[in-house]
């Protein structure tokens, strides 16, 4: 049987609803329909560096920015999110989840952060669509994980209405930089059905030698994580993708400025999920706590 066109489709479904009180099921249905009919727009691959879950809290030049980088990028029809924040050595998983928690992952932090709450939907669809994409690596859906501070504190400036669908890549915490690399590229195609794919990280970061004040400064108040964070820029510029992927050989600083690739991993998703002819913007450049790279960038 034929697929009735999308307006006929509509006006088949206002004639059921009509008499029968079901006006909003008429209205989810109508939405449904007018998503579908929508023209998709290809989205952007981006990196985030989030910093201080503070951010989530803060009027800053960071969160700012944030803000307009939203408004900017306009409305995906879902956001594909690859956090520092959530390891799974042994296997790739993806959220599944209709409805995702929002996750307080840290301590020490005032009570108006643990009360804050994004209440994005889910994209089990999309979700889908992703564990099909990684059938290479096996990726498992998960119904475990919701909305981790790496992806709730910077979406909450991005799109603040919690308006678009989010839903969480997990990162294999036992493969390196050439699997993660190969998981991004292999996600890219989701860009073209309107999700943007966003990592979650910082490139330098190392909570052992921060400082406490979480002000923003265009330096570091270090030289390592200084000569780190210029390394990784100069490597996006040149495309030097092999370096990239051996975050160990893109400066002798690494040890101090990476010194564990869980915030540097989301990097190399956002890298592999970008077309080999689109060079990065630089969205954000500075440092919070002092040594803590906020680096974000944009791709597409
Ligand atoms: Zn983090």
């Amino acid at each position: 049987m034929p697929t009735p066109h999308p307006a006929t489709r509509r006006s088949l479904l206002r004639y059921l609803a009509a008499g029968t009180g079901l006006q909003g099921l008429l209205s989810l249905l109508e939405q449904a329909a007018a998503a579908q009919d929508a023209p998709v727009r290809r989205m952007p691959s981006i990196f985030i560096g989030h910093g201080s879950p503070m951010n989530a809290l803060q009027d800053n030049a960071f969160t700012q920015r944030l803000r307009q980088w939203g408004s900017t990028i306009g409305k995906p029809r879902a956001i594909l999110m690859v956090s520092a924040h959530w390891l799974t050595p042994g296997s790739t998983a993806v959220a599944v989840v209709s409805r995702p928690e929002t996750i307080h992952d840290f301590g020490g932090f005032p009570q108006e952060l643990n009360a804050m709450q994004y209440p994005a939907k889910g994209s089990p669809v999309f979700a889908q669509q992703a564990v099909a994409a990684l059938r290479g690596v096996g990726a498992v859906p998960s119904q475990a994980w919701g909305l981790d501070h790496g992806a709730w504190t910077v979406l909450h400036h991005m799109y603040p209405q919690a308006d678009v669908p989010v839903f969480q890549v997990s990162i294999d915490f036992s493969q390196g930089g050439k699997t993660h690399f190969g998981i991004g590229r292999e996600l890219a195609s989701l860009r073209d059905k309107g999700v943007l794919i966003a990592g979650s990280g910082n490139v330098v970061h190392n909570l052992r030698a921060t400082e406490n004040s979480d002000a923003l400064l265009p330096t570091a108040s270090k030289a390592w994580a200084q000569a780190y964070d210029d390394a990784v820029k100069r490597a996006l510029h040149a495309g030097a993708l092999e370096a990239l992927m051996d975050y160990k050989s893109l400066d002798m600083s690494h040890a101090v400025a990476v010194p564990t690739p869980d915030h540097y991993w989301p990097l190399l998703y956002a890298l592999g999920a970008a077309g080999f002819a689109e060079k990065p913007v630089f969205t954000f450049e500075g440092f919070q706590n002092g040594t803590i790279s906020m680096r974000c960038m944009q791709w597409g």
